[in-house]
């Protein structure tokens, strides 16, 4: 088996990779390193299994090789690179996927999209089943992202339908864990590395709105699952355990034995109040459901920022 994973290099992507790698399979990751690091996959690198193509997606890819999956990552992912990148995120998100689907189609693989829960936009119905067709602002400062994934669906859906393409799409809702970036702006990573640092916790608004956050292990295999079936409209993916930002920023000021002070800032425009995934889908078809409680996932993420941030006192 042959996988192409595009932003292999990122959080989400290097997990993959790796975990096909262990599996005996052959893996091609395209990464333009927007977002995502060498050091995600500093131990693939030298796998004889293991190729790294270096390549922006919203430009079209030829490769030699036969490929048998497609997997789709590569995206902005987190609020504030795809509020600084806007434009960037749209074109990976449609020429990217449109790319990726021709590739798909002239090597007869067949196709991952990474889409999200961010689909639904501030969604008026709770929790968020797949028929929910979403309350997205078109032109809001975060429709560059929840547009690029609807359209990125779309064309997916269309390709499909008109090419015949075997497709898997995984609306993944707020997803965590190592491999994350100290810069990375989301709400775990940043609230892990403010309470490890000493700095304040940025807690936007009055911290009312909840997020449900699913461990890595559990994403990746949810998405392994998926490749399994033959099941092809998209599967809501995440840990439906729900939880305020302010209680997140105190539950790991508890865990990491933090001095730092909870500070409030503006909450940005756009920022969906509640999220919550229906997984009953993913249960029943994948029969599958995520085994890794919110603590346990922290305590991992945590040990995994120590790490990091020890090792950048030391450079
Ligand atoms: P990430 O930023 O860590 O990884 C994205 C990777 O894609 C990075 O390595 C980046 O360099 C690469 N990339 C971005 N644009 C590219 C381009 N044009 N060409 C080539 N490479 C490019 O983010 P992540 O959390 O790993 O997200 C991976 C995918 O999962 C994204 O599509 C994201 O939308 C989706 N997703 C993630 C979450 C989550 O909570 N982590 C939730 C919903 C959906
Ligand atoms: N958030 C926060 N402080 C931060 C980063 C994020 O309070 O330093 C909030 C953000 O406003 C949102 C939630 O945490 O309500 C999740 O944000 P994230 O950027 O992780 O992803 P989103 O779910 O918004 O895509």
């Amino acid at each position: 088996m042959i996988s192409l994973v595009t932003g292999g290099a990122g959080f989400i992507g290097s997990h993959l990779c790796r975990r096909l790698i262990e599996r005996g399979e052959r893996v091609i990751c395209v990464d333009n390193f927007i977002s995502g690091t060498r050091r995600n996959i500093e131990r693939l690198l030298s796998h004889p299994q293991f190729k790294l193509i270096e390549h922006d997606i919203s430009e079209p890819l030829y490769i030699e090789e036969e490929i048998d999956w497609m997997f789709h990552l590569a995206s902005l992912a987190s609020p504030y690179y795809y509020l600084h990148y806007p434009i960037k995120t749209l074109k990976s998100g449609l020429l990217g996927t449109y790319n990726c689907l021709g590739l798909a189609k002239t090597k007869g693989a067949k196709f991952f999209l990474a889409s999200t829960s961010e689909v639904y936009g501030n969604a008026l119905v709770h929790p968020q089943k797949e028929e929910y067709w979403g309350n997205v602002n078109p032109i809001g400062v975060r429709s560059c992202y929840d547009e690029s994934k609807r359209g990125a669906e779309a064309l997916t859906y269309a390709y499909m339908r008109k090419h015949n393409i075997e497709v898997r799409v995984a609306r993944i809702f707020n997803t965590y864990g190592p491999n994350m970036q100290v810069e990375d702006g989301r709400v775990v990573s940043n609230f892990i590395v403010q309470a490890l640092k000493g700095e304040d916790i940025t807690v936007y608004g009055q911290g009312r709105q909840t997020r449900s956050f699913c461990y890595i292990d559990d994403l990746i295999e949810a998405i392994l699952k998926m490749c399994g079936t033959d099941y092809r409209l998209p599967l809501n993916i995440g840990n439906p355990e729900e939880i305020r930002i302010i209680d997140l920023a105190n539950l790991i000021l508890k865990m990491t034995n933090s001095r730092s002070k909870v500070r409030f800032l503006p909450l940005p425009e756009d920022d969906p109040e509640h999220r919550k995934p229906d997984i009953s889908k993913a249960k029943s078809i994948l029969r599958w459901e995520p085994k890794i409680g919110l603590e346990e996932g922290l305590r991992r993420t945590i040990k995994f920022f120590r790490g990091v941030l020890e090792e950048q006192k030391n450079l």
